[in-house]
């Protein structure tokens, strides 16, 4: 075999990798030939999403904590270890810390002795409750730090300082993204955000359950378009290390969602106002993708109305009733 062809094949850590967004990750360097270890507790995912891949020579997967230090020999590092629905990662908050700001230093460690390319998966939450709109990366954003998201929304502040901070002391490449609502096939049917809660109830003929008014607003962001971002950004030249925002710039009222969502899959499901807004829950949310536009060349293609279509009929095709709540906060 070429040397040249040889030197593109990569040893690739994925953190997560079980999850929503990890397995669609893990599937795509998996089929463009790269050696892939998949890194996870299955807290928020199970090994179905990952099973065809479990055969294959240049897949592995691995059960372990990323609290906990782990030793491997890789070139990259795709960290996204971290329960992602605000109803499981309320439900251990100091566990959630832990693994957005342990996991963050095992990983930069691990990165840093064999030094590895990292790229981390951060959030619009950084952002808060947002008083700038839409949020660009500039904005240093409304977090409340004592609030019941702060576990999640600090932690992932706290790891963006690690990622800089081991960039600046250490010259680790670093890669940090901050993704907004991200939705597709693979979304846990019992996750508790609100697309797989949505499409979930509307399948089973239950209550469209709406938290507040339903005028809050989110941004949502099909899950190809957002690992094509992943994938130009850690391919991106050095020195290109964010933060970057990664989402999709049409906005929508959670009212507006519940009525696509009843529409696409002709449910004749209710659309009921459950419960008051939870608190803290930000009111807007768009991305500015203005940067990665400009240095990635990225911006989705696929519209709400399509990638919803597709949503729903990858739970059409499974059996919910095999799934496992992670937490009963969903
Ligand atoms: P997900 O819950 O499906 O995936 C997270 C994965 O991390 C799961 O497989 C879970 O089991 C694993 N995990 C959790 N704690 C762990 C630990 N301590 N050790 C090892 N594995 C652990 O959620 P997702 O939507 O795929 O999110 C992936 C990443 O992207 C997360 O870091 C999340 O914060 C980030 N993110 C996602 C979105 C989105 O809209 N999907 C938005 C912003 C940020
Ligand atoms: N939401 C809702 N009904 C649900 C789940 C969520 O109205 O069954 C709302 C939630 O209050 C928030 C928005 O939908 O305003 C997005 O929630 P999600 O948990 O998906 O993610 P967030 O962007 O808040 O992290």
């Amino acid at each position: 075999m070429p040397i040249h062809f040889l030197s593109m094949v990569k040893r690739i850590l994925v953190t997560g990798g079980a999850g929503f967004l990890g397995s669609h990750l893990c599937d795509r360097l998996v089929a463009s030939g790269h050696d892939v270890i998949c890194l996870d507790n299955l807290f928020t995912s199970q090994k179905s999403n990952i099973e065809h891949l479990l055969g294959l020579k240049n897949f592995e997967f691995i059960r372990h904590d990323v609290t906990e230090p782990i030793m491997l020999e890789v070139d990259e590092i795709y960290n996204l270890a971290c329960p992602a629905a605000p109803g499981h990662y309320q439900y251990n908050p100091i566990k959630t810390m832990k693994t957005s700001v342990l996991g963050a230093i095992n990983m930069l460690g691990l990165a840093k002795r064999v030094r590895a390319k990292i790229f981390h998966a951060s959030t619009s939450e950084v952002y808060g409750d947002p008083d700038v709109h839409p949020q660009p990366e500039s904005y240093r954003g409304n977090v409340n730090p004592i609030g019941p998201r702060a576990c999640y929304d600090e932690g992932k502040r706290a790891a963006e300082t690690l990622f800089f901070d081991y960039n600046r002391q250490n010259g680790l490449d670093i890669r940090v993204v901050r993704i907004f609502n991200t939705y597709g096939p693979r979304m846990h049917p019992f996750d508790g955000r609100v697309v797989s809660n949505f499409i979930r109830q509307a399948l089973l003929g239950e209550a469209i359950t709406i938290y507040g008014e339903g005028t809050q607003t989110r941004s949502f962001c099909y899950r190809d378009d957002l690992i094509d971002g992943f994938l130009k950004f850690m391919e991106a030249p050095k020195g290109v290390i964010g933060p970057i925002n990664l989402g999709n710039p049409t906005e929508f009222t959670i009212l507006q969602l519940a009525e696509l969502v009843v529409e696409l899959s002709g449910s004749k499901s209710k659309i009921v106002r459950a419960r008051p807004l939870p608190q803290d829950d930000p009111l807007q949310r768009r991305p500015d993708i203005t940067l990665a536009k400009s240095v990635l060349g990225w911006e989705p293609v696929i519209p709400l109305r399509d990638g919803l279509a597709r949503t729903i009929e990858y739970f059409r095709s499974v059996d919910i009733s095999r799934f496992r709540a992670p937490t009963p906060n969903y």
